[in-house]
């Protein structure tokens, strides 16, 4: 850990910070540039967009998709300085701007209740090892020490998936998924409300799986929180 400090510390003289949306020196991402955030106006079903409180699963999709998720919030468009944010997140390797993307959502776990456990969804290990993190879990991480929220990172293990997901159709996928997590016996989860935090959401399938094993360790409600939606 150290260690780890010292050659960030290094890292940091020898090759400046610099905005990773528009190059200007001095921070990962800019101030002008996290002002470019288009923050979502409203909430919305995450399988068929209807508007609803705090991104709620509509009754009939909750009925025709067995969604174990109570809904799915997320914090703004996929678009402009954000997006470009995310990218070099996840896939140049940028783990400090965990902090500056904690910041941006933080706010937003205000709706809902303190007593809520934030959790991530589980990286496979090919990408853990391709990575070196998990960025969800960083992110996670950060939005717990920002919310005084609690962070359970190991409720879930990740298995494999059963048949390659871009082969399947949109319900197909998701029962595929299904099968992809396997939930931690010794917690106990009654009663209680779980935000699995996640930076990017597309169909909600993994979200969605994972919900379904956190509600075998008794959780009542189970939230989605994303940073974007990648339609
Ligand atoms: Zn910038
Ligand atoms: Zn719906």
């Amino acid at each position: 850990m150290k260690r780890q400090w010292v050659s960030e510390f290094l890292l940091d003289i020898l090759f400046p910070k610099k905005c990773v949306s528009c190059g200007k020196l001095d921070s990962l991402f800019c101030e002008k540039c996290q002002a470019k955030i288009l923050y979502l106006k409203t909430q919305n079903c995450p399988y068929c967009n209807k508007i609803t409180v705090r991104g709620r699963v509509c009754p009939s999709c909750k009925s025709s998709y067995k969604s174990a998720l109570t809904g799915v919030y997320v914090v703004a468009h996929f678009e402009t300085s954000l997006k470009e944010a995310i990218h070099q997140f996840k896939y140049e390797f940028i783990k400090s701007l965990r902090e500056d993307l904690a910041d941006i959502a933080w706010p937003l776990l205000n709706d809902f209740p303190q007593k809520a456990i934030l959790t991530c969804v589980p990286s496979n290990s090919k990408r853990l090892a391709w990575r070196g993190y998990n960025q969800a879990e960083e992110l996670a991480r950060i939005l717990a020490k920002r919310t005084g929220m609690r962070f359970y990172p190991n409720l879930l293990k990740r298995t494999s998936y059963k048949a390659p997901q871009t082969q399947l159709g949109r319900k197909d996928r998701f029962k595929n998924v299904r099968n992809t997590f396997v939930e931690d016996k010794s917690f106990d989860l009654s009663g209680k409300q779980v935000i699995i935090v996640d930076d990017l959401v597309t169909s909600g399938a993994t979200l969605d799986a994972c919900a379904h094993e956190i509600r075998k360790m008794g959780a009542t409600r189970v939230w989605g929180f994303a940073l974007a939606r990648n339609k």
